[in-house]
């Protein structure tokens, strides 16, 4: 048995080998930079408008109307003394302009254009490089690609990027009650639900479950599922069948299958059965079949190797301190990762916190963690992992 900062350091000192990739860039949502980002050019690459309203050109209240610019108008215009020109957002801002005068503040009569006030120079411009300037590093190497960061990338002219390749992971759940959603399901038996769970918070976390299978508590049947993915996969999720009961065989099906032990069980609650095991480059995390620890180890110890399988640094969930809305006494001894919800800037400690139960955990957004046993008041900090 490890503690929870033994188990993670274990994990965190996992030697990883990155594999650099070239992807085009609209495939390439929450996958992390191989290489730095360096500007190719200023952004914005002209002075531009930011309002529709008028160039003017000098520093008088009345101006000679000379034409229009719109967005995309690649003309290359210029303004003398006195002159106006009628501008859009984004519009490419004539040489000589003084200043873009807001549609709301001028009045139009004939050729002649109006102001309440005088002009403020640069106002409304836009200035050239003033976001990003050209040869300027825009993102380094491990920065995880946002939407956002798309946004810049497509700004700046990248149809594809360099980025680590992710790893390939599958799932397995083991056990002889389990029945597949949506089949028929009899006394004794349940359905299945760590597989699409596991599944689809690799999805929201910005991976991808390239393999999911269902396998009875036999061990034959399990080490030939083990060593199919282990043909496929680079890291290998397994639930269930990792206690002391007498159809727990998962354990014994990983060492047929040459995989190596790096800790098994950690000191705590839910997900103390937890194993973490290495096959040269390959790594395996058998999880408690409990949903809630399922889920919970899931999210504490699989998903930080993930991010650094991918080329990040592998912070795991973002935490946050957070005052709780009630008192709560917590009388384990062991550390807990605690169900919780955090609404109004204040964190609650849901009902239903057996390891079995996962409706508490769908209907909250948060993990309280706290190291042991203590009597917690009305507004003092929580460490929230936000799930
Ligand atoms: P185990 O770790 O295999 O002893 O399972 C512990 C508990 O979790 C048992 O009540 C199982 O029925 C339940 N369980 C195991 N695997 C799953 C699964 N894939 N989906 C839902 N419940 C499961
Ligand atoms: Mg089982």
């Amino acid at each position: 048995m490890v503690s929870i900062e033994e188990a993670l350091k274990l994990i965190n000192h996992q030697q990883v080998d990155l594999i650099p990739d070239e992807l085009p860039l609209a495939q390439s949502l929450d996958c992390y930079l191989s290489d730095q980002i360096i500007s190719p050019f200023d952004l914005p690459s002209f002075d531009n408008s930011a309002m529709d309203g008028y160039a003017v050109c000098g520093e008088q209240k009345s101006f000679e109307i000379i034409g229009e610019v719109a967005a995309g108008n690649t003309v290359d215009t210029r303004l003398k003394e006195g002159q106006a020109i009628r501008i859009f957002t984004g519009g490419k801002v004539p040489e000589n302009t003084t200043a873009v005068i807001m549609q709301e503040k001028i009045e139009v009569e004939g050729k002649t254009l109006k102001l309440e006030d005088e002009p403020v120079k640069g106002k409304n411009i836009r200035k050239k490089g003033v976001e990003i300037a050209a040869g300027q590093v825009v993102f380094e190497t491990g920065h995880r690609i946002t939407p956002a960061t798309i946004g810049v990338l497509s700004s700046l002219g990248f149809g594809t990027v360099s980025v680590y390749q992710q790893p390939s992971i599958h799932i397995i759940a083991t056990g002889n009650e389990l029945v597949e959603p949506g089949e028929t399901k009899k006394i004794g038996q349940i359905y299945e639900s760590n597989s699409q769970t596991l599944a689809s918070a690799l999805q929201n976390q910005g991976f991808y479950c390239g393999g999911r299978k269902i396998i009875e508590d036999d061990l034959e049947a399990i080490t030939a599922g083990i060593s199919d993915s282990l043909n496929q996969c680079d890291v290998l999720l397994i639930s269930g069948g990792i206690s002391v009961g007498d159809y727990d065989y998962v354990k014994q099906a990983l060492e047929e299958n040459g995989v190596q032990e790096v800790f098994y069980k950690i000191f705590q609650k839910p997900g103390k059965p937890l194993y973490f095991g290495r096959k040269e480059n390959q790594f395996v995390f058998a999880l408690p079949g409990n949903p809630a620890s399922s889920l919970t180890c899931f999210y504490v110890y699989a998903l930080p190797l993930l991010q650094r399988l991918s080329g990040g640094k592998g912070d795991g969930l973002m935490h946050v301190n957070i005052p709780i809305s009630h008192s709560y006494e917590i009388e384990f001894d062991r550390p807990v990762f605690l169900k919780a919800k955090i609404e109004n800037k204040n964190v609650t400690i849901l009902d239903g916190q057996g390891s079995s139960m996962i409706h508490s955990m769908a209907q909250g957004n948060a993990l309280v963690f706290v190291k042991g046993p203590i009597k917690l008041t009305e507004g003092d900090l929580v460490d929230c992992l936000l799930i």
